[in-house]
């Protein structure tokens, strides 16, 4: 689901996040009322990064 204008104020929505395993911006944010979008989790990449953290670990 792409965000790309404000729901409060119809902005033009920036990056704020960009998912640490795929790198697609997954959160959104808007610098003219500061509203801020729900963080989209992949849930593959969510299960690849807690294999990747408990490699590390
Ligand atoms: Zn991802
Ligand atoms: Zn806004």
């Amino acid at each position: 689901m792409k965000q790309d204008s404000c729901r409060r104020c119809g902005n033009e929505l920036q990056v704020n996040r960009k998912c640490d395993i795929c790198n697609k911006e997954n959160q959104f944010y808007c610098d003219e009322c500061g509203y801020e979008t729900i963080e989209q989790i992949h849930f593959e990449c969510m299960m690849n990064g807690l294999k990747t953290t408990s490699i590390t670990n």
